[in-house]
């Protein structure tokens, strides 16, 4: 028998990423604009005129958007708020993530549908009747276990909690991607030490610094050792989605708008994967190993279930950064395509490269593809390295324009 069909939501930092999403099998996409959202700091952030395309891309390819909205908000934000808000009614996204009350109360005045954030930290059943009298669907706090995500979604059955849709109240999980020890995102580090605020979308990581611990008395001081003691490594439930899956949850979604095309591709593509696995009754110990070492191979800080297992947070990262097993370098950039022979041109920029690399190029229209260059034409000669102010040309499967970015994979010893 057919188990039920979750939808999969990815993370769109960038064009890039976006079409990233959709090309690795996204149902629908999260973004956001100016500086009202959670990564307002950390991403190109997108303008209030990228609305537009962002819709319109998403419709053509037959999936959602979701704008995040979810910032606390101070009385000078009313004004870009709501424009924000009239250019999201008028493109048709498909629902605003907000947290705050003045975003809540706008979007239900010009009925625009509403998905509560992680950020109101809901955390009972309670608290899903009280926001359905605004909104369709709940992205419950990161902090719960599987027993309580599954009480909460049997609750909303049986006492039928609609949502202004006339809908049974959705629930949305976070199923990959970073984590951090504040509740839902809630963090006073970044303020308190460079006045950078993480509710407001400027999380400067300050959690994720090596720390030294100084004897008052003695002036001694002792490097903690081993562990980054605040950092958790991030979010993997690939092992334990058919346990989500029956949780009852609706909507699983990839943490990483800050993150890459790669990353947003290979994340989304594991997770389309087991999805349908699980769906299919084809989910099985052997294709997790397989997932687990592709998803090692893209950003990440080490891999535990979170807190849905009922674990408490004990699994801190050994590095500051990302321990991929893959690692990408910026190479150059594209030049032109030949469509009739399928080669495209590329100006190398730094580093060299030789037959048997693996290449990587990511854009707004492509979003990412990987080739494996078998044979390399240097300046019009066959030749068996380039290098920097080369022009090189190889065989790639997918029309790349000029601007593309070309990146050199490299297999990491820290994995
Ligand atoms: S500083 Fe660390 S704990 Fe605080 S919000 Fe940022 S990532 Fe989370």
């Amino acid at each position: 028998m057919k188990n039920r069909k979750v939808e999969l939501l990815s993370p769109a930092g960038s064009f890039e990423c976006l079409q990233a999403a959709i090309n690795a099998g996204a149902d629908a996409i999260y973004f956001g604009v100016e500086q009202l959202n959670m990564r307002a700091k950390s991403v190109n952030s997108f303008s209030v005129q990228d609305i537009k395309e962002i819709s319109s891309s998403c419709k053509a390819s037959g999936i959602k958007s979701y704008i995040t909205l979810n910032t606390v908000m101070y009385d000078h934000d009313m004004q870009l708020m709501q424009l924000i808000l009239k250019e999201v009614k008028k493109q048709q996204i498909d629902a605003v993530i907000a947290a705050d009350f003045a975003v809540i109360n706008y979007c239900n005045r010009l009925n625009i549908p509403l998905h509560i954030s992680t950020q109101a930290n809901v955390s009972n059943i309670e608290s899903v009747q009280f926001f359905s009298g605004s909104s369709d669907l709940i992205v419950l706090a990161r902090e719960l276990t599987l027993r309580q995500i599954a009480g909460i979604c049997k609750e909303i059955k049986r006492r039928k909690i609609k949502g202004v849709s006339g809908e049974l109240m959705k629930i949305e999980v976070f199923v990959h991607g970073a984590l951090c020890m504040a509740v839902s995102g809630k963090c006073y580090l970044s303020l308190h030490s460079q006045n950078s605020s993480a509710n407001r979308g400027a999380c400067a990581q300050e959690c994720r610094h090596p720390y030294k611990v100084t004897s008052l008395e003695t002036n001694q001081e002792l490097i903690v050792d081993n562990e980054y003691i605040m950092s958790p490594k991030d979010l993997c439930t690939i092992g334990v989605l058919d346990q989500l899956v029956e949780s009852g949850a609706d909507v699983f979604k990839i943490e990483g708008r800050s993150k890459g095309p790669d990353y947003v591709f290979t994340v989304t593509q594991c997770y389309r994967e087991a999805i349908d696995a699980i769906a299919e009754n084809t989910y099985t110990p052997e294709k997790v190993e397989d997932w687990m070492k592709r998803l090692s191979t893209v950003y990440n800080r080490g891999f535990w279930e979170g807190y849905y297992l009922g674990h408490k947070l004990g699994e801190w990262t050994r590095t500051p950064g990302s321990i991929a097993s893959e690692k990408k370098v910026y190479i150059g950039r594209g030049s032109r395509y030949y469509p009739k022979i399928k080669v495209g041109e590329f100006l190398l920029e730094s580093g060299s490269i030789k037959p048997g690399d693996t290449l990587m190029i990511t854009g707004p229209k492509i979003g990412v593809a990987k080739e494996k260059i078998e044979a390399l034409i240097v300046n019009g000669l066959k030749s068996e390295v380039a290098a920097k102010g080369d022009r090189i040309t190889f065989p790639v499967g997918i029309k790349i324009s000029p601007g593309d970015k070309l990146y050199k994979i490299i297999q990491t010893n820290d994995a």
